[in-house]
């Protein structure tokens, strides 16, 4: 198996964990847009999100709210994007079907930057924050 997401998902390599249940995880991004980017990822393998059964993009999608609302409140971010990419042309980096919440920050603008690499220490703080906030939301 060589898929980064399910070597995630499996504990084979490790990651930033903020939320988990049996179906779904939510990591840290190690290469974030902005500060507290995060992503909600199925345990089971699907490349795109049109290979999917339906119930299975309902349940994805009914993850998003709960994960993002503890990214906002840990981050004090002022507004978040949602973000799903399928394929390379569409910049999906990893081929398991993922989706990005992206917090935005006023101060710095609505253009889009470079991602940069967060240090670990850093993303496991935040990660840290987060959880605790997932168990107020
Ligand atoms: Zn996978």
């Amino acid at each position: 198996m060589t898929c980064l997401f399910c070597q995630i998902i499996t504990r084979k390599i490790p990651a930033h964990f903020i939320y988990e249940d049996d179906t779904h995880i939510a990591i840290m991004d190690k290469y974030p847009i902005h500060r507290g980017h995060s992503l909600v990822i199925p345990r089971k393998h699907h490349e795109k999100i049109t290979d999917m059964p339906v119930e299975e993009v309902s349940a994805l999608f009914s993850k998003v709210p709960s994960v993002a609302h503890a990214v906002i409140e840990a981050t004090g971010a002022d507004g978040f994007n949602i973000g799903q990419n399928n394929g390379r042309a569409a910049n999906q980096i990893i081929p398991h079907v993922h989706v990005h919440i992206i917090p935005r920050y006023t101060t710095v603008g609505v253009a889009w930057p470079k991602r940069s690499i967060a240090s670990e220490k850093e993303l496991e703080d935040l990660a840290a924050k987060i959880r605790k906030c997932m168990k107020s939301a």
